[in-house]
């Protein structure tokens, strides 16, 4: 029997889920209070993912006339299918996915290979009623893809995944938004050019989502988030019409459409091309890593590198709580656990100094571009980074890093399976509100996560985003309220000390109803308006904007 949970895990779906070593294994378990004896947890499927699905609801005759515009080929009801485009990669789908809990599935997959499969599907779609959600990578964390209601389609843009054109000289680019990080910067790259955009997820996700989300890469400081980069969309909007915005770098006609459609969540239309502004490659990248003595030094220091008109492509700052982890992690990831001996004088000599086990925070950042630049601006980095008392300690830990840096995300299917809750939250908030919403964050979730990891890794010269991965024992039958209690009490949290909910996760249908606060209430009825107007049946990805 083929298991639900395969539908949630990452990564490659073939290859074996990661092992948690035996050490790293027994520190989270001592932090967490668990009895260290905790085996895996036997998720028992009892029905057949066909029994659980149950029979198609859609009506025969839209299904007849799917098939006549499109042809067999596009359109699949495999429950396989249907699971894997309904659940994304929050840790309440990968729990329901362990608990065989999939409320509502979508009854059909649609994968069009162009714009105009997908405006007759949506035609047809408005035709017949069929409410009709986007789905690109699904690594959704805020219930994005997971359908609300039964009876619904998916159109999946993965097949949707060329490079339709490179113009090298005013540096854009136009793309089908179904195509995946990897397959994107792979071919700019040979170009001599890069996007810039490397979010946590790179290797999983696509372009359309991206800019459905107004997601951030890890380079963002530089690059920007993806609303930087948008200079044109097509969209295929609910009433199954082509909206085109025209590309240029900037202009003055208007509200931005742009930018409205950025971060519209599938809720106005299907995206399926984007224009984007892409870079050249950099000549000289060069990584550095600092140790503050405390989280509102570093804050300080990188405050001013920005201020000061630097730009560093990747800015991370971890609270002392993560760099105490982050550090473990180079001991307890090797077989058998072992400091490098480099690694071990370095924290002895910073001991010495000051910077404490416990309240020394780890930053790291990257510099590329013009190689005469890349070195101006570390040297000033440093300069600012020394002011507030960072010691800079070479590019080592920097470089560890890097090359881990798409790796963390897999821990997470095993520490689900020994019963931990683990979820990860981020908003953004400005410069004179940063730590006030930092330390409360902490006090109000410290008591219920005992292992709370703080970031910083998006910075601006008016603020910043603040990261928080948290960790717990999943209380025994009550798992799913236990994560609705400490969410609402998180973003509860955000927006009481002026944090947003979301830097780049977007909403989804998991943060709808803290939105009212976000955008008030003229706010909420100029989103209303819009989706009225483009997607006047509601069909369009029911759950997310729809009041
Ligand atoms: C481990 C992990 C790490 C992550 N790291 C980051 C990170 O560093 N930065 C970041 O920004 N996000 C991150 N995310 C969140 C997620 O990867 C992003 O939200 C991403 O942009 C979603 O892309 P996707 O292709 O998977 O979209 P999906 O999950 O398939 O869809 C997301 C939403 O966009 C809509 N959508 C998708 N394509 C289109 C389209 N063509 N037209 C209209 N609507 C569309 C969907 O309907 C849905 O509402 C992470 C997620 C995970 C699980």
């Amino acid at each position: 029997m083929k298991s639900i949970k395969l539908a949630t895990k990452w990564g490659d779906r073939e290859s074996p889920y990661i092992i948690v070593t035996e050490p790293l294994k027994k520190t989270i378990f001592k932090q967490l209070g668990m009895d260290p004896k905790t085996t895996e947890k036997a998720y028992i499927q009892k029905q057949d993912i066909e029994e659980i699905l149950g029979e198609s609801q859609l009506p025969s005759e839209f299904k007849s006339e799917l098939i006549k515009v499109l042809g067999k080929d596009k359109i699949s009801e495999d429950p396989w299918a249907r699971i894997t485009n309904s659940l994304g990669q929050s840790y309440i789908e990968m729990l329901r996915s362990r608990i065989s809990d999939i409320s509502n599935t979508v009854e059909l997959v649609v994968y069009p290979q162009s714009h105009e499969d997908v405006v007759n599907v949506v035609q047809l779609a408005n035709k017949f009623l069929i409410p009709t959600s986007t789905v690109a990578g699904a690594t959704s964390v805020t219930l994005g893809i997971e359908p609300t209601i039964s009876g619904m389609i998916a159109l999946n843009l993965k097949s949707m995944d060329k490079l339709l054109q490179v113009n090298k000289d005013a540096q854009y680019i136009t793309v089908q938004s179904g195509i995946l990080g990897p397959q994107l910067e792979e071919q700019l790259n040979h170009q001599g050019l890069t996007l810039g955009h490397f979010p946590q997820s790179f290797e999983y996700s696509c372009l359309g989502g991206w800019v459905a989300t107004r997601g951030a890469g890890q380079n963002s400081t530089l690059y920007g988030k993806i609303e930087d980069m948008v200079m044109g969309i097509k969209l295929v909007t609910g009433a199954g019409k082509t909206l085109t915005t025209r590309t240029a770098p900037a202009r003055a006609v208007g509200p931005d459409i742009n930018q409205i459609l950025t971060g519209s969540e599938g809720s106005f239309g299907i995206i399926t091309e984007v224009t984007l502004r892409v870079w050249k490659k950099p000549r000289k990248t060069r990584l550095a890593a600092f140790f503050f003595r405390s989280f509102e030094e570093g804050l300080h220091a990188y405050r001013e590198i920005l201020q000061n008109g630097y730009r560093p492509a990747v800015m991370r700052l971890s609270d002392s709580e993560e760099t105490y982890y982050n550090i473990l992690a180079q001991t307890l990831m090797r077989d058998p656990p072992k400091m490098p001996f480099l690694y071990r004088y370095m924290l002895k000599f910073m001991e010495r100094r000051g910077y404490l086990i416990g309240e020394r925070c780890m930053g790291i950042m990257s510099f590329e571009g013009d190689p005469k630049l890349v070195d101006l601006s570390l040297k000033k980095a440093k300069s600012y980074c020394k002011k507030y008392g960072g010691f800079y300690i070479g590019s080592r830990p920097a470089k560890s890093w890097h090359k881990r840096r798409y790796e963390l995300p897999f821990i997470r299917d095993p520490l689900i399976d020994y019963g931990i809750l683990i979820e990860t939250f981020e908003t953004s908030t400005t410069w004179d509100r940063i730590i006030d919403l930092y330390y409360n964050v902490r006090k109000v979730l410290k008591q219920e996560c005992p292992i709370l990891w703080t970031h910083g890794s998006h910075f601006y010269q008016s603020g910043a985003n603040l990261y928080f991965t948290l960790t717990a024992p999943q209380e025994k039958d009550n798992e799913v309220e236990q994560y609705y209690r400490i969410k609402k009490r998180i973003l509860d949290t955000f927006q009481m000390y002026g944090g947003t909910l979301s830097h780049h996760h977007g909403i989804g249908r998991a943060y709808g109803s803290w939105l009212p606060p976000e955008i008030g209430t003229e706010g909420i009825k100029l989103l209303k308006g819009i989706k009225k107007t483009l997607d006047p049946n509601g069909i369009m990805n029911p759950g997310i904007f729809d009041f």
